[in-house]
């Protein structure tokens, strides 16, 4: 692949990079660096290049004025100056002209970080909705565009897809990195390659299953992803968490019909009454309608235990049930327990899996962890991102290949 930092002529080249570091902040304060200290590898090539650098990322939501003061990037400037050990400038306009000075400015060595692009949104969408003249005024303010910002690729927005027609482009080396463990373990998985599904919502996750089941041999379901597979197939759930929109379950219906051979189902779950507040294992023919299904049960953790031992490739997004509360955080500490024997075989991806995986105490056991959150699913379910389509667009005029 071309479009990539390692093959372009950077040197000394006034280079705009689009990170991802929407990280938690709470009251002026990052909570958690991970998403900063990743950024620092493109960073730190870019310095080493002698790069000027200006930086852009979102941070947050921003619906309304009031949004913009609990998501400014000034936090995050501080963290980066922190661990960089570097004087980090900052322009809250994107679009000024004092903004377009100071970059044009910059000296080799130098990094100016601009303000939340979600701030753009206020009042005229100008970040979310694709707008050329705002993409061409930003890409006025460097030479070069990089896009390290995997996380953020599945979003056509004005900071993700709209620089890069304006300026040669490339990805950086985080979201090469990301799309390298993507193709290597999952474009032509090792077999018999598993796919564990589980979490909260069926229908955010449709797209990825359907294009999984076409390579998958076993599809392990959990979770309420799980029990809307259930409800389509006639089973009662009581108060659990299901999809029962009609067209969901009749195409639920059609997918285990085409590849029957496929789904592995759950035998029994930890339940929790409306009733009495009480906790209890049940099989999932004996669900009843007081009963919410909060976990998974041993014995369908034993089952697809068996699948997982006999498996080449594993790749699992969502959790095994509501890992944020005590009591039903087990199925998913077992499942990870399970994948820890051969972390090589696994590929972990979805921001809450990674959370769990990170709550539970699991973080340092894997390597493979696609840190994308939906641009991971819509990546598996496409085989391609938007920001990623931008950039191989790109013919890299100007700038040569070596
Ligand atoms: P990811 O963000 O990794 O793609 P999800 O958001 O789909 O994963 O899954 C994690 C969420 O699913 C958690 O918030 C968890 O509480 C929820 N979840 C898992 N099992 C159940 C269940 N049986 N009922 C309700 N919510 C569930
Ligand atoms: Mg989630």
């Amino acid at each position: 692949m071309k479009q990539l930092l390692k093959n372009m002529n950077i040197n000394n080249k006034r280079v705009i990079l689009r990170c991802d570091l929407n990280v938690p902040i709470k009251d002026g304060n990052v909570l958690d660096e991970t998403k900063i200290i990743k950024s620092l590898e493109t960073i730190n090539y870019l310095l080493k290049e002698n790069c000027k650098i200006v930086i852009l990322s979102h941070l947050g939501r921003i619906k309304s004025e009031e949004d913009k003061k609990q998501n400014s990037l000034e936090p995050v400037r501080i963290s980066l100056a922190k661990l960089l050990n570097k004087e980090i400038k900052f322009a809250n306009d994107i679009l000024a002209p004092s903004t377009k000075e100071i970059a044009l400015n910059l000296q080799p060595g130098e990094i100016l970080l601009l303000e939340n692009t979600r701030f753009l949104d206020i009042p005229n969408k100008l970040e979310s909705t694709l707008n050329e003249k705002t993409a061409k005024q930003i890409a006025e303010l460097g030479e070069i565009f990089v896009l390290d910002a995997f996380a953020s690729s599945h979003r056509s927005h004005t900071s993700v897809v709209g620089i890069s027609k304006f300026l040669p482009s490339c990805l950086g080396s985080l979201a090469e990195a990301e799309l390298n463990l993507l193709n290597n373990h999952l474009s032509n998985p090792k077999k018999p390659f598993t796919v564990i599904m589980g979490g909260a919502k069926v229908n955010d996750k449709l797209a990825v299953i359907k294009s999984l089941l076409t390579k998958c041999d076993h599809l392990l379901l959990s979770g309420g992803i799980a029990n809307s597979f259930l409800y389509a197939l006639g089973l009662n759930l009581g108060e659990s968490l299901k999809n029962d929109n009609p067209e969901i379950v009749s195409e639920l219906q059609s997918l285990m019909l085409t590849y029957k051979e496929k789904f592995a189902f759950p035998l029994d779950a930890i339940v929790s009454s409306t009733y009495n507040n009480t906790t209890n294992i049940k099989s999932i023919g004996k669900i009843e309608d007081n009963d919410i299904i909060k976990d998974t049960g041993a014995k369908t953790i034993a089952k697809y235990k068996d699948i997982l031992d006999n498996s080449e490739t594993i790749f699992i997004n969502g959790t095994m049930g509501v890992y944020e509360e005590k009591e039903f955080k087990n199925g998913t500490t077992e499942i990870f327990n399970i994948l820890s024997k051969y972390p090589e075989k696994v590929v972990i991806g979805g921001g809450d899996t990674i959370s769990a995986l990170n709550n539970l105490g699991f973080r340092g056991k894997f390597e493979n962890i696609s840190s994308g959150g939906g641009a991971t699913l819509e990546f598996i379910a496409n085989g391609t991102l938007p920001g990623i389509e931008a950039i191989m667009e790109d013919d890299g005029i100007e700038v040569l290949d070596l």
